[in-house]
């Protein structure tokens, strides 16, 4: 009998995989070309005791880009303009920042995460960034019912019938404002302990389709995946073309890659990239090692382990 992770691999091989119930989403393997590894690192895990330094550690460790965090970022956007200058690093998504919560009980607090959200895209699309994070709510929110969340951020309480809605659902809104601002809105999947209103890639993909707009996007993290996926492949399948952003971290503790040895495995992970063709950013996201020297040592294995891993996948 064939073992699971064989039939994703000949499955891939064959070209199914990524098309969704509506057809809109498919594997990309002929639509977009051949999968890249471009590696990216969040601003706090790369090594280097300021912006300038941790940029020189960056390009010499060979990352494509850094991750900013949202806080604030409009206030900042001129500093990382000036800080890329004469560089080849690019920024990649920018990891949330905003207030309140998009699904929130408060429709104070709904109206407070919309405002801030649209901030922070303007600037991600000053900076021309992949797509500004999104966690609809985390569990300590007071955040809305399940079905009743959904509605209001996609409109759709089945699959083929969108209530009518004034205003627009949320995500549709955010959506056309993010493509405008030339960027795009990413939901982030998270595990059970974070969150329970989106666990998997499937589930964050379904709501792009719902919403249907090219400023609408997901992501996947290798640590939440390692809760809830039950195959890494199966899991970047079924994100086809919403597929935008990766985050990455060691398996068992968060920390940087290579930190927890033979269980750092993201082969069959990488195979479901190459299947859809993804051009977009693997960033990391992760603890390390306090000392910024022992720390530049750790990223420089790491790179040298996810490249050994995307050329095996
Ligand atoms: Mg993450």
């Amino acid at each position: 009998m064939m073992r699971r992770r064989d039939f994703m691999a000949a499955a891939a091989g064959a070209g199914i995989g990524a098309a969704s119930g509506g057809g809109s989403a498919r594997a990309a393997e002929t639509s977009k070309g051949k999968a890249v590894l471009k590696l990216s690192c969040q601003e706090g895990v790369m090594a280097g005791r300021d912006l300038k330094e941790k940029l020189d550690n960056l390009e010499e460790l060979g990352f494509a880009a850094l991750e900013p965090h949202g806080g604030g970022l409009p206030q900042r956007v001129d500093k990382y303009k000036q800080a890329l200058e004469g560089r080849n690093v690019k920024i990649s998504a920018i990891c949330a920042g905003f207030q309140g919560c998009i699904i929130g009980v408060d429709p104070d607090d709904r109206a407070k995460a919309m405002r801030t959200m649209k901030e922070i895209l303007t600037a991600a699309g000053q900076l021309g960034s992949t797509g500004m994070i999104i966690v609809p709510a985390f569990n300590r929110a007071k955040a809305l019912p399940h079905k009743e969340a959904r509605v209001l951020l996609t409109g759709f309480d089945r699959w083929d019938r969108r209530k009518t809605h004034d205003p627009k659902p949320l995500l549709v809104e955010l959506g056309e404002f993010a493509a405008q601002a030339g960027t795009r809105v990413v939901l982030e999947p998270l595990n059970r302990d974070e969150c329970y209103f989106m666990r998997t890639l499937a589930d964050a993909a379904s709501m792009c389709k719902d919403v249907s707009s090219p400023g609408m996007a997901m992501m996947g993290d290798f640590w939440h995946m390692t809760w809830e996926e039950t195959c890494d492949m199966g899991a970047f399948l079924t994100g086809g073309d919403y597929l935008h952003h990766v985050h990455m971290a060691s398996r068992r503790t968060r920390r940087i890659p290579t930190t927890d040895g033979d269980a750092d495995n993201y082969v069959v992970g990488f195979k479901g990239l190459k299947a859809i063709g993804y051009q977009d950013y693997v960033s990391l996201e992760c603890g390390g090692p306090k000392d910024q020297g022992e720390r530049k040592k750790v990223l420089a294995n790491c790179v040298k382990l996810l490249k050994e891993q995307w050329e095996k996948a």
